[in-house]
């Protein structure tokens, strides 16, 4: 019987675990299998790169193989694992099996597409990870001049920090959505209106309400015709969708495991199968919530260490806001916990409060200076 915890993927949830669980436990053998190469970069700044000249290698905080002799660990990069086994606890790559005592899934996310007709249609970019950020920067380097046109399916978080970031660096950017206006999941209209006017004036064009209907190679080299929903025809040397993102739950589902919106984990992050226990992007933790964010990730990583290394623990989720990268207008949104009835209040500019049907603050968006305000405004805040 093998004593190996098993990590896969090399993500910030994969890295994290393995970083707080060698902070109890130096002894137990640790695998981590990942995709990719396991370099270790943060993820947030692949939306406000372009900006600050940083090219894709410059990301890189720390080389795979200094993580892994760093925190002790057997890197099985570049391979994916196509399969587990709950029973046998087991994992399959095209090496062979990997014996696990317990298996962490911190397998991510992946890109929502849609389906889009044309000719070029492959060509439609999404960046969740180093590898798509390169692609996109080789895609956006090999033609030549400034000014140059980028369309953007999806006025979300990442479609606007990419808006901002692109047009910063000199980009011509529109950006079409089927709603009606930037980040309308998570900001009241007011906030959503100066984000689109603060936006507007860096030089981005958005189309409300329609959708991306094809995508074809035009006539000049590199070039694409991008034709909407509103029969409107527009050129573009690269089209990003960034429409969100969806759990990557195929592992644990093909293994058998209870998934939903995610892969299902109770308050110890532990899944319907013994030993094996999930965090991150690919994760729905307890009450239903996905939280793919930073902070999220940190908290539940350090949980999750603590249980592996012997001290069974909660991952108790504390009202974490996050800081949208668009430099146009600085934005802090907490938003309220899907499904809670109430509306937002504006007390004062560049605040916006949710507040309950009794009156009980449950969330918060500051815009512009006010962001200054986080700590403040998250002491008010009754989860
Ligand atoms: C552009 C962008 C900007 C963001 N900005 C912010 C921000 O400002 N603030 C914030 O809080 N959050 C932000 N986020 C979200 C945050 O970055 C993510 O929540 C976080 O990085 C997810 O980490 P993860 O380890 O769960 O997943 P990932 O980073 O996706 O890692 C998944 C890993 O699993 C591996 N893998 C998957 N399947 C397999 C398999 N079968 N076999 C082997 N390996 C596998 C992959 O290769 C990868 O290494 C941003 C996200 C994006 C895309």
């Amino acid at each position: 019987m093998t004593n190996t915890v098993v990590v896969i993927g090399a993500g910030l949830a994969g890295w994290t675990t393995v970083r707080e669980f060698r902070k109890r436990d130096s002894a137990t053998p640790v695998t981590l299998i990942t995709g990719d190469s396991g370099d270790f970069y943060a993820k947030p700044s692949l939306s406000n790169a372009f900006a600050q000249g940083r090219l894709p290698a410059q990301l890189i905080s720390t080389p795979a193989a200094k993580m892994a002799e760093t925190l002790g660990v057997t890197l099985v990069a570049h391979t994916r694992v196509q399969a587990l086994d709950a029973a046998t606890q087991t994992v399959v790559t095209r090496a062979g099996r990997i014996a696990f005592r317990d298996l962490v899934l911190a397998t991510g996310a992946q890109p929502i597409r849609v389906p889009v007709e044309g000719d070029a249609a492959d060509r439609v970019l999404s960046v969740n990870s180093l590898d798509d950020f390169a692609a996109l920067h080789a895609q956006l380097q090999a033609g030549s001049g400034s000014d140059r046109p980028v369309l953007i399916m999806g006025a979300g978080l990442i479609g606007c920090e990419f808006a901002n970031d692109l047009a910063s660096a000199g980009f011509r950017v529109s950006v079409v959505d089927p709603g009606m206006r930037p980040l309308a999941a998570l900001l009241p209209e007011a906030a959503s209106a100066e984000l689109r006017q603060a936006l507007e004036a860096l030089g981005v064009t958005f189309h409300f309400g329609v959708t991306v209907r094809s995508v074809d190679a035009a006539e000049n080299a590199g070039s694409l015709q991008v034709l909407l929903s509103n029969g409107l025809l527009a050129h573009a040397d690269c089209v990003l969708s960034a429409i969100g993102l969806r759990a990557d739950t195929r592992l644990a589902k093909a293994a058998g495991l209870a998934v939903e919106r995610g892969i299902v984990v109770n308050c110890q992050l532990q899944t319907s199968a013994a030993h094996i226990h999930a965090l991150g992007d690919c994760a729905q933790y307890a009450h239903g919530v996905t939280l793919p964010y930073v902070m999220p990730i940190m908290t539940a990583a350090r949980a999750l260490a603590a249980t592996l290394a012997g001290t069974p623990s909660d991952a108790v989720f504390a009202l974490m806001p996050v800081s949208v990268k668009t430099p146009a207008l600085p934005l802090v949104v907490a938003p309220p916990k899907p499904g809670t009835a109430g509306q937002w209040h504006a007390p004062e500019t560049g605040l916006w409060q949710w507040l309950d049907e009794a009156g009980v603050q449950r969330g918060f968006v500051l815009s512009g200076s006010r962001t200054a305000q986080r700590m403040a405004e998250s002491r008010r805040v009754v989860l």
